[in-house]
């Protein structure tokens, strides 16, 4: 993905965005945020550089300031056609300028909050991709400050999604299931994983996306691995192949899994198969505003214990998605954080059972004013196919 992002937003979003990003970083206790290109920077700005380069691109947001986006004077007319850029004062360096001194001069530390006790000076809140060299530069231009990762310090930042952003994420689930119904009616016997992976890719492209992340096709005793690499293994009869897919459709995410059967399944197959329904339903049942994101996965996690299976279940139930496809909150033990109308996440429990077979089945899913909404819809029942 490359120049500006296609979502419709204005520049009075990504103001708002903006806002409330350097509000939460206040009320975090950071002195500011230094967003580095990637997913943080194209949600606040709508901007993506064209390459990340060693020349420093930095959105610098402080509590009570304007945002400034520092950038290297040849990406800048690049940087000014973003839609948020109207929002945004523009700061450009040329090379054998310093750029740190710059952005140091725009954070004026002088003048910042102090970090928590124990921090060495203000606490500044930094991208997880931005690159060491940048953040050695910013180290050494301002002296006595510390950094977190802005995700751990702000992980909600992205969570709550608007009326926008739903609607993106609606049509991009409904372009996984168009691409799943499609997929159903291919041959798989015969075929190695690879080429039925190398279908869903094209379909997820022909239903709209703009980036494929990911199409796991995991057959038989493949299935047992839940992050399964796609090989030369040729799909047989009496497999059962998980298939997860998902990527990026103007700028919002999709992740989806199907468990299918190649030919009858047999009695086994299929109560396991019925058994991660069962568990997907409970999870989903479980979404509901103020419910903490444990709450998700022990429902659907406790379907499994109670059969038998649970150490068959091997890692959480979800995550969250939005501009990635993998991003907070995550759906597991410990996590408290309550649920809020308009967070999109997966549910998306499995059994795997190792050398025999695998059964994942994911929707995302998200809260409501009273409940859960699926953006999956396709039919979770086993599907069998040729
Ligand atoms: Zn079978
Ligand atoms: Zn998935
Ligand atoms: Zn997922």
């Amino acid at each position: 993905m490359t120049g500006t992002a296609p979502a419709p937003f204005t520049a009075d979003d990504y103001r708002t965005r903006m806002d409330r990003a350097a509000r939460q970083a206040a009320g975090a206790g950071l002195a500011g945020l230094l967003v580095a290109p990637g997913p943080d920077l194209v949600w606040l700005t709508g901007y993506t550089p064209t390459a990340a380069t060693e020349r420093l691109t930095l959105l610098v947001l402080a509590p009570g300031r304007e945002p400034v986006l520092v950038v290297p004077t040849l990406e800048a007319p690049d940087a000014e056609r973003a839609p948020g850029a109207p929002a945004i004062t523009l700061r450009d360096w040329t090379d054998g300028r310093d750029p740190y001194a710059l952005t140091a001069a725009l954070l004026d530390t002088d003048g910042l909050p102090p970090g928590p006790p124990g921090a060495p000076g203000a606490l500044l809140g930094i991208s997880d991709n931005a690159w060491a060299m940048h953040l050695l530069g910013l180290q050494k231009a301002l002296p006595g400050t510390s950094y977190a990762s802005l995700t751990e310090a702000l992980p909600m930042l992205r969570a709550v999604k608007d009326t926008a952003e739903l609607e993106l994420m609606a049509a991009a689930g409904a372009a996984a299931d168009a691409a799943f119904e499609e997929i159903r009616k291919v041959p798989f016997a015969g075929r190695r994983e690879t080429d039925v992976a190398a279908d869903l890719a094209a379909l997820l492209r022909r239903t709209g996306h703009s980036q494929v992340d990911f199409t796991i096709v995991a057959s038989g005793p493949n299935g047992a691995n839940p992050h399964h690499e796609n090989g030369d293994r040729v799909i047989e009869r009496g497999d059962m192949v998980v298939l997860d897919f998902g990527g990026l459709k103007d700028g919002y995410g999709s992740d989806t899994s199907r468990t299918v059967h190649v030919g009858e399944p047999t009695d086994e197959e299929r109560r396991v198969h019925d058994l991660v329904r069962e568990a997907q339903e409970a999870g989903f049942r479980a979404v509901r505003p103020g419910a903490a994101c444990q709450d998700v996965d022990r429902a659907a996690r406790a379907v499994i214990t109670d059969a038998g299976y649970g150490e068959y279940f091997i890692h959480r139930t979800g995550h969250g998605i939005g501009v990635t496809t993998h991003e907070p909150p995550y759906m597991i033990e410990g996590e408290e954080q309550p649920l809020v109308p308009g967070m999109c996440f997966s549910v998306e429990p499995g059994v795997y059972l190792p050398g025999r077979f695998g059964v994942r089945i994911e929707d995302i899913v998200t809260v409501t004013e009273d409940g859960g909404r699926r953006l999956n819809n396709t039919v979770r029942e086993m599907v069998t196919v040729d």
